[in-house]
């Protein structure tokens, strides 16, 4: 076998256990057994860079970063549909295209409507090429790195299907990997997502693919756009996508009345909530493509095709109390307990008010009769009061002065929705978010203890701030609750191993407000230590490139409060990366300062990271489209013609991998 017979035969291999795994929900090879094999594969590929495919399996574990996502025109536009609630409407709707075909022999298909953000797939000669988002329906931007990693969606076709088409379909997030996402969120003491939707559409616009990479998006196929006429139906087109390898809900079903299309919407207007994922509605559409063809489009959305809407779940229930949530920073949520209630296969007991806004908005008293409804979002909202059923004795609601914590009075300052507790060192939500975060996976990153524990420490007044977990004994551990030597052990160690974590992290774990992992880095970088960073001035601070006021000022407030300054003092003591470490130093220059790099193509000496890594640590940039700002184009092999056409436009310089690696080895 040759080299490349190797290749090709590792990648189909992966493909079929990740087509297995993915779209059929049967695992064939265990996650160990296919890391090796994808290993063996990244070692050829490496060794044989003619044969680098964009397609490969290795390619879906991201890294790509896009800074500006290029805007796409489409080759066919992507309508919306229009919407119908009841019965009497897709009566209508039946008798208008009755009417425009002169036939009452109609056949439809029902489908699920898909709660996510809508895509178009495009296929040339059974490869992927590109994902583009909907957009304004005429133009959406280029998405295709991001869309790589996800696994169901195949990246090339074994089977033949139809020559080159387009597929377009839902990018959602199901239910369980949501929750999932949330629960880490919780445990790094960020605020949850709101709903699975809004999250899968942000995911498409992650600037790093290899974030996108770890969230479990999935991809449900719903059209095939195709002129070639090798399908005469719809139905046929998606079972025959499925064939080849793509996605298509089962739920599909064929109806020959409005009567049947309605018994579909009945079955799944409760089942629909046993579906891993959300759904919001069903899509009926004319099922014969002549048809389809026959009718053609308004200005906003196909003739052929329209959504039932069902209705989001609502009921009336009591509102009893009003209680108020702390945050990490201590930003105040009011909460609404309710009189237990069904909703939606769920018993509802609290609903989030948002703010004193919302309240004043919705003018409610405890004792109201309201309208609670369960959208998209977990926690459900009062859309509404009963103003008839308000009791006689009622008060108007006074928001809280004070917080339920510590009892410090509530500030809120102009602009901000939010009211805030500013008593951050004393108030225990406070005190344990903080903590919280410090250790949380990006920034200290401390096994062996989780959220919970830390919020038994803090109660068995053993830790007030971060600085405390290193004078944590072991003996003062043991006698808690639930803890054995064995965890305890663990928790020391993994507090001591904390001191090995760069400075760039220990900064964000900080938690100074708008110091986020980003700014963080950029801070470390410029600043190289934490004394250079808390004496700077304002005006240094704003100096260094993507800081603005906002953050600079409140790193001014963090580093002028004496307490943050003993603490910072307390982490040196316990030998803390206060500074960037040497070894970091070392490997840095500032030999590329005031060069823009845009890096295209395969490399042989360095990987693609590897080269953008190098860059900056020597001073230089990397973007990812070239402009009259770029310096240089690090061209390997195969790079982008579209590319080579505007460098050489432009008159910016192309250099070799090797040139490069010249420059910065003087
Ligand atoms: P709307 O955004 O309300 O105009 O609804 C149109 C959107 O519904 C489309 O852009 C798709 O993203 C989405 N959708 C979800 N499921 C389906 C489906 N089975 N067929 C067609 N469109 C769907
Ligand atoms: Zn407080």
């Amino acid at each position: 076998m040759t080299i490349q017979q190797k290749i090709e035969q590792l990648r189909e291999e992966l493909n079929q256990h990740t087509y297995n795994y993915y779209v059929l929900d049967n695992a064939t090879i265990s996650d160990f057994d296919f890391d090796i094999i994808l290993k063996e594969l990244e070692k050829l590929e490496e060794a044989h860079p003619e044969f680098f495919d964009s397609n490969s399996p290795t390619q879906r574990v991201g890294g790509e970063i896009t800074k500006n996502f290029t805007t796409v025109t489409h080759q066919n536009r992507m309508y919306s549909l229009s919407n119908s609630y009841s019965k009497e409407d897709l009566f209508d709707w039946e008798k208008r295209i009755q009417k425009m075909l002169g036939t009452t022999d109609i056949e439809y298909t029902c489908e699920l409507k898909f709660d996510g953000a809508s895509i178009n797939l495009t296929y040339e000669n059974n490869q992927f090429v590109k994902a583009v988002t909907r957009g304004d329906g005429f133009q959406g931007d280029d998405v295709t790195a991001n869309i790589k990693t996800i696994r169901s969606i195949p990246l090339s076709l074994k089977l033949d299907f139809v020559r080159d088409f387009e597929i377009r379909g839902e990018i959602i997030l199901p239910l369980d990997g949501f929750k999932r996402m949330n629960k880490q969120r919780l445990e790094e003491g960020e605020e949850e997502y709101k709903n699975p939707r809004n999250t899968a559409s942000g995911s498409l616009k992650l600037q790093d693919s290899a974030e996108v990479a770890k969230r479990p998006l999935d991809c449900l196929l719903y059209q095939v756009v195709t002129s070639e006429r090798k399908y005469k139906t719809h139905f046929e087109s998606l079972e025959n996508a499925r064939k080849v390898g793509f996605k298509v809900p089962k739920t599909i079903t064929l109806a020959n009345s409005i009567e049947q299309v309605f018994d579909f919407v009945n079955e799944w207007d409760s089942k629909r909530h046993e579906l891993p994922y959300e759904t919001d509605g069903v899509v009926i559409k004319v099922n014969n493509l002549q048809q389809q063809e026959e009718l053609g489009y308004t200005a906003k959305s196909p003739r052929w095709a329209i959504a039932y809407k069902y209705k989001a779940a609502q009921v009336a229930t009591v509102l009893r109390e009003i209680t108020y949530q702390v945050g990490r920073t201590g930003a105040i949520t009011p909460v609404a307990n309710l009189e237990p209630v069904q909703l939606a296969g769920t018993i509802v007991k609290r609903a989030s008010l948002h703010n004193a806004d919302q309240i004043e908005k919705l003018n409610i008293r405890i004792g109201d009769t309201v309208y609670v409804e369960k959208g998209g979002e977990i926690i459900p909202k009062i859309i509404a009061v009963n103003f008839i059923k308000r009791p006689d004795k009622s008060e108007p609601t006074i928001y809280a002065t004070h917080c339920p914590e510590c009892n410090t009075e509530l500030i809120r300052t102009e602009g901000d929705a939010k009211h805030y507790c500013p008593n951050e060192f004393e108030c225990a939500p406070q005190i344990t978010g903080r903590i919280q975060h410090y250790i949380s996976r990006k920034a200290m990153d401390i096994d062996g203890l989780g959220g919970e524990t830390v919020d038994l420490l803090r109660k068995e007044g053993l830790i007030q701030n971060y600085a405390d977990l290193y004078n944590l004994k072991i003996e003062q551990i043991i006698p808690l609750e639930r803890m054995a030597e064995k965890s305890a052990e663990n928790m020391i160690v993994g507090i001591e191993k904390s001191k090995e974590i760069p400075f760039e992290k220990v900064l964000f774990a900080l938690g100074i407000r708008f110091v986020g992992e980003t700014v963080s880095k950029k801070l470390a970088k410029h600043f190289k230590s934490i004394d250079a960073l808390m004496t700077a001035t304002f005006e240094a601070l704003i100096n260094v490139d993507e800081i603005g006021d906002r953050i600079a000022q409140s790193i001014i407030d963090f580093s002028s409060d004496m307490r943050n300054i003993q603490l910072i003092n307390r982490l040196k003591a316990a030998g803390i990366q206060l500074e960037v470490s040497l070894e970091n130093l070392e490997n840095q220059t500032e030999l590329l300062k005031g060069e823009v790099f845009v890096v295209s193509g395969v490399f042989y000496q360095l990987t693609r990271n590897e080269l953008k890594k190098t860059i900056e640590d020597n001073g230089g940039k990397v973007s990812s489209s070239i402009s009259k700002k770029t310096s240089f184009i690090v061209a390997g092999d195969n790079m982008g013609p579209s590319k080579l056409t505007k460098a050489q436009d432009l008159g910016i310089e192309i250099i070799s991998e090797q040139d490069f690696l010249n420059k910065i080895s003087l």
